[in-house]
This record gives C-alpha cells, sequence and structure tokens, in this order.
C-alpha cells in the first residue's frame, strides 16, 4: 500500500503515521470500512451538536444544493442567508444587529479583530491595542495565533505575530487581578479591543472561570470605549448549558464569533455579529471606509441551508431538554471519578467536563495524550486528550448507557496506562 499524500491538522505524522479511516456517522457513533463502531465523545472537533447527519440538516442540504450550489456574495444575496442572518439577530445578545459570513472559527476571529480595527479607523480615533486572556485559543490563522497564548504551536511563526496585551486567566480566587490587569491596560493605552471566550477556555485546557469576570471586564471596557469581543467558536450552541456562553454571564458583546455547531457540526461556517455602531463606522459614501474582507465562498448557500435547519431544530425540538439531562448526566459520572487519586481538578460547565491525569510531565505536549488516545479508541471512544486534560464533550443525543463507556474508559485509564509502562 503506498502512503498517502495527505498531510492532517494537529498531527505528528513521524509518531502517529496512520490515520482511521471512516465511512459513515449517525448521532454518537462514526463507522470505519470495516464495521467498526467508535463513540464521538468530543463531537468531532466540538462541532457536532445534535449528532451526525440530523435528518433535517441532510434533508436541507441535499435541497438546496439542487437549486443553488454557489454565488458569490458581493453585490449578491439569497434566501438561505437572509434568513439565517435574521434567524441570527432574533437569538444572538442583545444589541448585535449585523450578520458578517465567513467560513471558520479562526476566519470569524479575523473578522472580529478586522471590524474593531475598521471601527476606530473610521471614526477618525484610530487604536490598535489588543488585549486578550492568559492561555487563551483564538484560532491558527496569524491574527487568531497572535491573540491566543504563545508557545509551541506559535513559537515557528512568532515574527509573523502582532503584539496583544495579555491580562491573566481569572483562575478561582485570582479574579481581581485579571479585572485590575485589563483596567489598567486600558488606562495605560486607549484599547481598540477584549476578546474573550466566554466562561471556558477550550484548547487552552477547559479552564473555567466565574461569570461575574466577565460582567466586569464588560463594565470596564464600556468605561474606557473599548470593544468586547466574545469568541464563542467553542462556547456557543449549548454546549455551556445556554444558547451562548455570553447570556448565561450575563454580558452583550460587541462583536461575537460562532461557527463550529452553527450548522449542526454539518458544514463549514461562521459568523461575526456586530453591533450597529461598528455596521454604521463603515457605512459610507467613501469607499476607503468599506470593510474590506472576504472569501470566495462567504455565506455559502448550502452551508446556509444547513444553519438555518439548525435554527429551526433549536426552536422546534426539545435541545434544551437534552442539553439539562446531558449536563445532569455528566455531573453524576464526573462525580464517581472526584475522589480518584490518579485525577485532579475535575471540573465541569454545562454539557462540558474535564479532569486532569496526574502525571509528572503535564502540559498539551505530555506524552501521555497519545497513549491515552490510544487507549480511548482500543474501548471504541473517541476522546482526544489535551496533554493530561482528559475532557468529555459529546453531541446532545448521546444516552446515558453510551456516556457510561465513556467514563468507564476514563477510570480505567490509570491502571490501563501504569500496566503499559515499562
Ligand atoms: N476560537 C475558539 C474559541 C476555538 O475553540 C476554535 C477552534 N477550536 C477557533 C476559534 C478556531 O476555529 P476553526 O478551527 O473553525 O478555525
Amino acid at each position: 500500500m503506498t502512503s498517502s499524500p495527505i498531510w492532517h491538522p494537529f498531527t505528528q505524522h513521524g509518531l502517529q503515521p496512520e490515520m482511521i479511516p471512516v465511512r459513515s456517522a449517525r448521532g454518537a457513533w462514526i463507522k470505519t470500512p470495516a464495521g467498526d463502531l467508535i463513540l464521538d465523545a468530543i463531537s468531532s472537533w466540538w462541532v457536532v451538536t445534535h449528532g451526525h447527519c440530523h435528518p433535517r440538516i441532510v434533508g436541507a442540504i441535499e435541497e438546496q444544493a439542487r437549486r443553488l450550489d454557489q454565488v458569490i456574495f458581493a453585490g449578491f444575496t439569497h434566501a438561505p442567508a437572509e434568513m439565517l442572518a435574521r434567524g441570527l439577530i432574533d437569538i444572538a445578545p442583545e444589541g448585535l444587529a449585523h450578520v458578517f459570513f465567513s467560513d471558520s472559527g479562526s476566519t470569524s476571529v479575523e473578522v472580529a479583530l478586522k471590524m474593531a480595527l475598521g471601527y476606530f479607523r473610521n471614526i477618525g480615533a484610530p487604536r490598535r491595542r489588543i488585549v486578550a486572556l492568559e492561555h487563551g485559543y483564538h484560532g491558527d490563522t496569524i491574527g487568531g495565533m497572535s491573540v491566543g497564548a504563545r508557545g509551541i504551536f506559535s513559537a515557528a511563526y512568532e515574527t509573523l505575530l502582532f503584539e496583544v496585551e495579555r491580562i491573566p486567566f481569572p483562575s478561582p480566587g485570582n479574579e481581581q487581578a485579571t479585572i485590575d490587569a485589563f483596567d489598567a491596560a486600558c488606562a495605560n493605552e486607549p484599547t481598540a479591543a477584549l476578546i474573550v471566550e466566554p466562561l471556558v477556555l477550550g484548547a487552552g485546557g477547559m479552564l473555567v472561570y466565574d461569570a461575574r469576570v466577565l460582567q466586569e471586564l464588560q463594565r470596564i471596557a464600556r468605561h474606557h470605549g473599548a470593544l468586547f469581543i466574545a469568541d464563542e467558536v467553542m462556547t456557543g450552541w449549548g454546549r455551556t448549558g445556554a444558547l451562548f456562553a455570553s447570556d448565561k454571564a450575563g454580558v452583550t458583546p460587541d462583536i461575537l464569533c460562532l461557527a463550529k455547531g452553527i450548522t449542526g457540526g454539518s458544514l463549514p461556517l461562521a459568523v461575526t455579529l456586530c453591533t450597529s455602531d461598528i455596521f454604521e463606522a463603515h457605512r459610507s459614501t467613501d469607499r476607503s471606509k468599506t470593510f474590506f474582507h472576504s472569501s470566495s465562498y462567504t455565506a455559502n448557500p448550502i452551508a446556509c441551508a444547513a444553519a438555518v435547519a439548525n435554527l429551526e431544530i433549536w426552536r422546534e425540538e426539545p435541545v434544551a431538554d437534552k442539553i439539562a439531562a446531558l449536563t445532569m448526566a455528566q455531573e453524576e459520572r464526573l462525580g464517581a471519578l472526584r475522589s480518584h487519586s490518579a485525577f485532579s481538578d475535575a471540573r465541569q460547565i454545562g454539557t462540558i467536563t474535564a479532569l486532569d491525569l496526574n502525571v509528572p510531565d503535564a502540559g498539551y505536549l505530555a506524552s501521555v495524550g497519545l497513549q491515552l488516545m490510544q487507549h480511548f479508541l482500543d474501548r471504541g471512544v473517541l476522546l482526544r486528550p489535551l496533554g493530561n486534560t482528559i475532557y468529555v464533550m459529546p453531541p446532545y443525543c448521546i444516552t446515558p448507557d453510551e456516556l457510561d463507556l465513556v467514563y468507564a474508559s476514563i477510570a480505567e485509564a490509570p491502571d490501563v496506562l501504569a500496566g503499559e509502562s515499562p
């Protein structure tokens, strides 16, 4: 067999030469060509919300593909985009009035940053400072990496990244330091925007923090005239228990980034929502004030139709009940691991749980990450630990029995790994 020419994302091919082929997926399960089933306990990188191949979304995609597959979105529009934009404004936090489309979480962040700087330039008071949270993750494009935590992921590209003011992560008991650092940063130099992952930092290690911090950060941002950007690429679409983490935290961002679950996890699509002040600062007869951003597939009609179907599912199906039941089911099962001496810092927010396996070399590159993943796969479970941090972020259709399988595989991981070590 010749080796594949494909270069996979976030994959060290030298350590992981073989990829697992996947033929189909339904609900919480993916299936290999050999017929093996794997339980998708991380929603295929946090995108699948209602389950793989939800019939309503698949139907909408089929229907739209026959009618209009793609059309240029500069100077043109179409029904799926219009319906989606209106639907999003209806459910988004108060004050968000305009929708800009792009294709991924990373591009929704790039758009957010450009909107913020464009706003201040266009109102004739340019600002360039961006403030971000320590341990944050906002994507792998240059802007996303710049505002995200620096480390092994960004080391090779450091010269391309722009400078950002970083404030400490508000770990329990240290919230005031974060708030004070933001106030000081704004007082020190006019700040264009603060960008945060509200309530939980995802790729940074599923680090949960208090809603009051966000309310304070928003108050300070308002006071200094800085924009508040909520990157809800991961937290959006029910993950934290509420539709959006901003709602749960009681904040109303000026700019909101959404992707992943916007299509229920079926097709790539993202949006950046903003206030009318930001839009109006760009609307002009002066062409130099245009928002200079586009991509070929902006608001692809098939992806928009999938997202419209997703909104219908949220409106008409018992999604909130499923999320509430999943939240409780996760709580029970995580509770049973809290006293396990091999784990520490068991934490949960809504449908997401996480805990750290006690190992000497903690961190994202902890060698235990790949061993853990292999162990879970041996048990028929897809979990992809962030180093020694194991987290569970399943689609909302997962059943209690399926969750039992996930947690049984976590509970036995320390012993299995200990048995394997030389
Ligand atoms: N922001 C956050 C908070 C994310 O979690 C991610 C992806 N995990 C991104 C941005 C980037 O999204 P994408 O991978 O779709 O570009």
